[in-house]
């Protein structure tokens, strides 16, 4: 009974996962709400003979965003050149999160210890043996009858556990939905886990396109959930009348849609409309009010 249990979770899993987990090949076209924030000051240049002080060059430009990092001025340069359109603001910030270079093979590991904006991602690896600590079990876990639950009990770090309340009873009151977790926590093993298993039916390289190797889902932090309400499908989330006021709640709370359509270039997954992180309600506020990620939040110098 509990093989079967576990062979129809992990099936489970894997209908879940190719959208959950699926590698993006788009590129993000560049748009933000934000264009007029932090405009770099015009500095005027010591070594040149230029008459001009109405215009700043480009290198001085990036020189004065506040996030600037010397390191990556020959990147934040060579971006610049390919999007021209974009700010100074923009492009220090989609540097500083990666964006402009391919996914490694091997990903960084992350240092320890974590904190609520740990980008658990592509590029950035947690150790096998990470577990969160102070894991609570969720409060409202979607029923075994619900499409995609995951099977057995649910657990999220327990900073996020009364926000999860909190979001789950304002959908209640003010949208009139059940809001259901139908996935948090992951550990490494059970990534593991679901990994080996899709070998059985696909090639390694297939494999990774769909599903996250072990130690690069955020599920693995305890601060990810999947979610939907009532009895719709968890992929049909966003097509609910009132889908962008639950975006709007849910940041209230301290949680942000982490994988938005139009930023998958930065994130590395596609979209998914059902996956939410949780990451304090300060920076989940800014990240919805600038139509950021959790990558550009924190490529902005944002730390807990
Ligand atoms: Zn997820």
């Amino acid at each position: 009974m509990t093989e079967m249990l576990i062979v129809i979770g992990l099936a489970v899993v894997l209908i879940v996962l190719p959208g959950c987990q699926g590698k993006s090949s788009k590129e993000d076209n560049g748009t933000q709400n934000d264009n007029s924030s932090e405009k770099a000051t015009l500095k005027r240049s010591d070594d040149k003979d230029d008459s001009s002080t109405e215009s700043a060059s480009p290198e001085e430009q990036l020189e004065t965003v506040s996030f600037y990092d010397d390191g990556k001025k020959d990147r934040y340069a060579a971006y610049w050149k390919d999007n021209p359109n974009e700010s100074a603001e923009e492009v220090v910030s989609y540097v500083n999160t990666d964006a402009d270079e391919p996914l490694p093979d091997d990903p960084e590991e992350i240092s320890m210890p974590t904190t609520v904006l740990t980008i658990a991602n592509k590029r950035h690896a947690l150790p096998a043996d990470y577990e969160p600590k102070d894991m609570v079990r969720v409060p409202q876990p979607c029923s075994e009858s619900d499409f995609s639950c995951y099977l057995g009990d649910q657990f999220i770090q327990e900073v996020a556990y009364q926000p999860l309340n909190d979001w789950t009873d304002a959908v209640e009151a003010e949208l009139g939905h059940t809001l259901k977790t139908i996935a948090a926590y992951r550990s490494y093993s059970y990534q593991q886990s679901v990994f080996d298993y899709a070998l059985t039916s696909m090639s390694e390289e297939e494999a990774r396109k769909v599903i996250a190797m072990p130690g690069l889902s955020e599920h693995q932090l305890g601060l990810a959930v999947d979610v939907t309400v009532d009895d719709v499908r968890y992929d049909q989330l966003e097509s609910i009348s009132d889908y962008k006021v639950l975006l709007e709640i849910a940041a209230q709370y301290g949680f942000i849609l982490r994988y938005p359509a139009d930023k998958t270039a930065i994130t590395g997954y596609d979209h998914e409309s059902w996956h939410f992180r949780y990451v304090g309600e300060e920076a989940a506020q800014t990240i919805y009010q600038n139509n950021w990620t959790l990558e550009e939040y924190v490529g902005r110098g944002n730390r807990s």
